[in-house]
């Protein structure tokens, strides 16, 4: 029998790593009982001295009492062997490292080591579900739940179902999510990047082709999206922090062989390569878009964006949204809500283009779509139909 809520008592996190060490916080946090593994023995103790840090944190912020976070770490422990750490698990949440042949070992682990019913969840950021549900006997119990950075701090879980997921199972996930005080979203298929770094994705993508065909700086894109539409941070200065030209350039074969409804089959723009060629990778190498030698933050101009139009920035993301919706992933409230707790950003998506209208976004989407000429990005960007039928019929999405 697959455990139900009521049954889970046990949760284990494999990989102590930052994620691993975050959720194993959080869960103890909400009552649960909990036992962190890694490979490593030193990043175990490191986890033990961090997850202490932050519950501190909490009591001075008056997020938790001291009563509270001593009983915490009492349901906290702490464990290098694998077959131990799972014994008595009714959950297993795998936050080892972002890659599949590793993971699958994982999931072949704990699915013969871990007891019948327990559920067996991943907080991959976007690798191929399906294929580690498959490597186990129970396919069924095996789904994502992706957590946001830090998961101390962040409230939103992305739920990821694959073709195998029963509606008891994601149900009995997201129950478990709301129960340790985070917000879940369901992302119904197992699509590369799910919802949250679905919509990311055209966020830097696009803007970095309008500076590599010298339409624009990047920063009048950054200051346009930061200060005018109020992003936590333009999508220049985003791919800085979060090392994203290395990581689009070093990943950019991992689609080909991603047979995963909605894969991305797309080029990488020629900007990132001349940067990641010249290691410019982003704040971790002191350069990426901006130069960090001298500074922390990037020195982006308030009003140097006035000359561009923020929709050439929003049109592909709301289309990017609204195939979601069409090829039935996610609902219109389930994207918003992963936009605004997700990206922190000001609004979603479809709230965007319900204020705007969706013959304005369809309008802007053709301008970007026209202007990639010859690269198969330009597939990328074309319409789906929803966005056409809600523009032609002059139809929100709310
Ligand atoms: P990390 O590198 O900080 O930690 C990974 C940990 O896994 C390390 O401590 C390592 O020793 C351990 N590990 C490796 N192989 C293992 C094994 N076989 N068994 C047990 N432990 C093992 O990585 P992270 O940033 O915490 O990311 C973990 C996962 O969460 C990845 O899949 C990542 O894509 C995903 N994720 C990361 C973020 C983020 O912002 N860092 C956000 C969402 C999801």
């Amino acid at each position: 029998m697959v455990v139900s809520i009521d049954d889970i008592e046990h949760v284990t996190v494999i990989g102590a790593g930052q994620m691993g060490r975050g959720i194993g916080a959080v869960a103890a946090l909400a009552g649960y009982e909990v036992v962190i593994n890694d490979i490593d023995e030193e990043q175990l103790e490191e986890a033990r001295e961090e997850i202490e840090w932050s519950y501190n944190k909490s009591i001075e912020n008056d997020a938790a009492t001291e009563r509270e976070v001593d009983a915490a770490i009492e349901r906290l422990s702490f464990e290098t062997d694998l077959e131990t750490a799972v014994a008595d698990a009714d959950v297993v949440t795998e936050a080892a490292v972002e890659r599949q042949s590793i993971k699958e070992d994982i999931f072949r682990d704990l699915d013969a080591a871990a007891p019948e019913g327990a559920i067996l969840t991943t907080n991959t950021s976007g690798l191929n579900i399906t294929q580690l549900a498959e490597v186990t006997d129970r396919p069924e119990q095996v789904l994502g739940t992706h957590w946001f950075n830090p998961p101390m701090l962040m409230d939103l879980v992305e739920v990821i179902m694959t073709e195998h997921t029963p509606d008891a199972v994601v149900e009995t996930a997201e129950t478990l999510v709301e129960d340790v005080g985070k917000t879940p979203i369901r992302c119904r298929k197992d699509v590369p990047s799910f919802i949250v770094n679905r919509l990311m994705r055209p966020y830097g993508e696009e803007p970095a082709w309008m500076v590599y065909r010298g339409e624009y700086t990047f920063r009048e894109i950054d200051s346009a999206m930061k200060y005018g539409e109020g992003f936590p941070m333009g999508p220049f200065e985003l791919a800085d922090y979060t090392g994203a030209i290395q990581l689009r350039v070093e990943g950019a074969e991992d689609h080909l062989e991603d047979d995963r409804p909605l894969a991305y089959d797309t080029d990488v723009c020629p900007l990132l390569y001349q940067l990641y060629e010249k290691n410019r990778y982003g704040q971790k190498t002191d350069a990426g878009y901006y130069d960090y030698s001298d500074r922390d933050e990037p020195d982006i101009p308030v009003d140097a964006g006035q000359g561009f139009d923020p929709l050439l920035v929003w049109a592909p993301i709301v289309n990017e949204a609204a195939k979601m919706v069409q090829h039935d992933v996610a609902t219109v409230e389930d994207i918003d809500t992963g936009a605004k707790l997700g990206g922190n950003w000001p609004k979603g998506p479809f709230e965007k283009a319900d204020e705007v209208g969706a013959d304005a976004i369809l309008s802007r989407l053709t301008e970007v779509a026209g202007r990639h000429e010859e690269t198969n990005k330009i597939a990328e960007t074309l319409p789906c139909s929803l966005l056409v039928e809600k523009a032609t019929r002059g139809e929100t999405f709310y």
